[in-house]
Formats: C-alpha cells, sequence, structure tokens
C-alpha cells in the first residue's frame, strides 16, 4: 500500500484488529520512508440487493446515505461513532441475509428504525417521523407513550 504522504511504496503494518463489531478489521500503517502513519480499514464485500424506491426504479444499495441518515437521527445524541459503525454493518446484514436481489425501500427505513430504536429512542423517533411522516399528530404521540411506557419498565 502506497504512503498517502510521500508516495512511497514500502509501508509496513504496525497494528491491526477487529472494529465496527468485527466487521472491519482497522490496520495501521507505518511509510518506511517518512515514517508517517495512517489507517486502511478493510470490509467485506457483499451483494446487497438492489433498492427498489416508492416509485419503481431501481437504485445500487447506498451506504452513505444510509449512514447519513443514521447521522441526522443521532445528532447531539450520546451515540459513538463505533455504535454507529456496529449499526450499519448489522442493518446491511439484515439486508444481505434477505437473500432478496431487490428490497424496497420501505424495508430499509423498517430496517433502520427497528435498529435505532435499540440503540437510542430519541433518534428513533426522530427517524420515524420523517420516514413515515406520521399521519397524525395523533399517532406520533402514540409512537412516544409507547416508547416512554418501554422506558419506565
Ligand atoms: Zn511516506
Amino acid at each position: 500500500m502506497r504512503c498517502p504522504f510521500c508516495g512511497a511504496e514500502d509501508t509496513k503494518v504496525i497494528d491491526s484488529r477487529l472494529v465496527a463489531g468485527g466487521d472491519q478489521i482497522r490496520r495501521r500503517r507505518e511509510c518506511q520512508t517518512c515514517t508517517e502513519r495512517f489507517s486502511t480499514y478493510e470490509t467485506a464485500e457483499l451483494m446487497l440487493p438492489k433498492i427498489i424506491k416508492q416509485n419503481e426504479v431501481r437504485q445500487p444499495f447506498d451506504e452513505d446515505k444510509l449512514r447519513s441518515g443514521i447521522l441526522r437521527a443521532l445528532e447531539k445524541r450520546p451515540v459513538s461513532v463505533e455504535q454507529i459503525e456496529t449499526t450499519v454493518g448489522h442493518i446491511k446484514h439484515s439486508l444481505i441475509s434477505t437473500g432478496e436481489r431487490e428490497v424496497s425501500s420501505i424495508r430499509v427505513g423498517e430496517a433502520v428504525m427497528e435498529h435505532l430504536r435499540q440503540l437510542d429512542h430519541v433518534a428513533y423517533v426522530r427517524f420515524a417521523s420523517v420516514y413515515r411522516s406520521f399521519e397524525d399528530l395523533n399517532e406520533f404521540r402514540q409512537e412516544i407513550d409507547k416508547l416512554s411506557a418501554e422506558q419506565s419498565e
């Protein structure tokens, strides 16, 4: 792997460890020429299903889009980057394990909600309110009541 600082070809792995709940390997590398250090991340390439949008258009699965939706819902919430990556990994895994070549965007949204619900209730409500665009405020309140009931269990 070429050094991103000086372009030298000789870089050495000085540490590697599993991150994102074991779905990624992070390698620390050191350039033998300029001694700068940097990280590389290795992830298994798996077939993710195509996403069927509500207008029937098929799109490739977009991990960045998924992550940015989750990040937006988690804004200012006490959740670590590591937990977010683990969640993204779990959602991808759940999509891969459907074994389907195409899944509806609704199903992806449901998977995100299911995982956010376990991760952070506020983020879950934020995401769900945007995603489902609750038909009325009453429905929204019911959802919040359900959550507070669960939390006080
Ligand atoms: Zn270098």
